[in-house]
């Protein structure tokens, strides 16, 4: 695998495809810079090197030119958090983006247009690609949030580099984090599963049964598995025709000695609103007009206990409706377990939108080991799938 450790960038132009696809309020400023914030130890290691960036991202999901997507609006914010001034060209391809190139000098920084401007980036067209390797002298791919698409900046435009392409900092920890679950982590290994449908996690539980000594299946999709197993589970939410599958998966895992860990109780309410009527109750007698909405205390003390006992943790969805205050110690719980196995030695990985998006509510992102920074980048990932823009760069 090729990083940028592996580069010197002196008087070199890297071509970084960043992911600075960053949330914009109504006077177009950027209200969440972690894209930004991440991308930084490559850019600074290619300046540091005596090197040039040129920086390619997309942002939103502009039908052909629209000034409201321009990149030029997070120009500054690029700036303050690098702490070099940065150039805008307000194209990615043709004549004006080669002269800025062009001018462009050692310890500079230059950022292209909206890469989707042009339909070619996301059809992955080849000419396209070439055009913007063009550019550049070495490509690095620094975009994990786009890494699972096939799209001309991300994936095709590697074999313009055939020597000189390699995975910037955050892709490659990305990388690096993902196999410390999935091929070498130690044992025992757990694997929580959570949030709304098993429809949506199938693939990734089926992968990761052969990985892991424990699943604990929390959240919404875990009354499939317990009206498929006979449970009265009221109105809580279910998906009854993947039923076969949940029983499928739990014979599955018996088959691979995989400790599956279900709720033993729950939280119920009246109504899907934080202040309905609540009270506990046994998994799989939840009265009819109830619906399961968190995890109860017997559920959390089963939960942590598996998470405390385990060397490696993977956690992908929530427990219960965190949103909702009412709903959220479950999931709050595992949060909780999660850093105090963290601290205790255990490596855990946070991975995949809802849990990263409740670790972070909870103030708990420094106190695990890694939270991943692509939502489906990650799922696919956890599926076991090849992501294009991961396989360019090992080609
Ligand atoms: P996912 O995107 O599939 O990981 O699902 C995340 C969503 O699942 C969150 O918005 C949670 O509010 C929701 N969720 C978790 N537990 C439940 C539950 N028991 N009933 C309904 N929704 C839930």
């Amino acid at each position: 695998m090729k990083t940028i450790a592996d580069f010197n960038f002196q008087n070199k132009k890297a071509l970084i495809r960043v992911d600075f696809n960053v949330p914009l309020n109504e006077e177009q400023q950027v209200t969440d810079a972690t894209r930004i914030e991440a991308a930084k130890p490559t850019i600074i290691k290619v300046l540091e090197d005596g090197g040039s960036c040129i920086l390619m991202s997309h942002l939103g999901r502009p039908k052909g030119r629209d000034s409201q997507f321009s990149l030029s609006h997070i120009c500054e914010a690029v700036s303050e958090i690098i702490g070099v001034q940065v150039t805008f060209v307000s194209e990615c391809v043709g004549e004006k983006a080669r002269e800025a190139v062009a001018q462009l000098q050692t310890g500079e920084i230059l950022l292209l247009e909206n890469l989707r401007y042009h339909p070619e980036e996301k059809s992955g067209d080849k000419s396209f690609a070439k055009e913007l390797a063009s550019l550049g002298d070495i490509y690095i791919n620094d975009a994990f949030g786009t890494a699972h698409r096939a799209h001309a900046s991300t994936a095709v435009i590697a074999q313009f580099f055939p020597e000189s392409k390699c995975f910037g900092s955050l892709l490659a920890s990305e990388i690096v984090n993902v196999n410390k679950v999935m091929s070498h982590g130690e044992k025992p290994v757990t694997a929580i599963i959570g949030g709304a449908k098993v429809s949506s996690k199938i693939t990734i539980i089926e992968n990761i049964l052969d990985k892991v000594d424990h699943l604990i299946i929390g959240g919404g999709m875990a009354f499939t598995f317990v009206k498929a197993q006979g449970g009265s589970i009221g109105n809580s939410l279910v998906e009854d025709d993947k039923q076969e599958l949940a029983l499928a998966i739990l014979e599955q895992a018996k088959a691979k000695n995989v400790e599956v860990h279900l709720p033993l109780d729950c939280l119920i309410a009246e109504a899907f609103s934080n202040d309905a009527a609540t009270k506990v109750c046994p998994i799989n007698s939840i009265p009819d007009g109830w619906m399961g909405l968190d995890g109860g205390t017997q559920t959390r003390e089963l939960f942590a206990e598996v998470i405390l006992k385990s060397k490696t943790i993977l956690f992908n969805g929530p427990i219960g409706v965190f949103e909702m205050p009412t709903f959220a110690q479950g999931t709050m719980d595992v949060c909780t377990a999660l850093a105090q196995a963290t601290a205790a030695g255990a490596f855990t990985l946070v991975g995949g939108g809802d849990s990263v998006a409740a670790v972070k509510q909870f103030n708990f992102g420094e106190k695990v080991s890694y939270v991943s920074t692509g939502g489906g980048a990650m799922l696919e990932m956890l599926e076991g799938k090849t992501l294009p823009g991961i396989a360019a760069i090992m080609e």
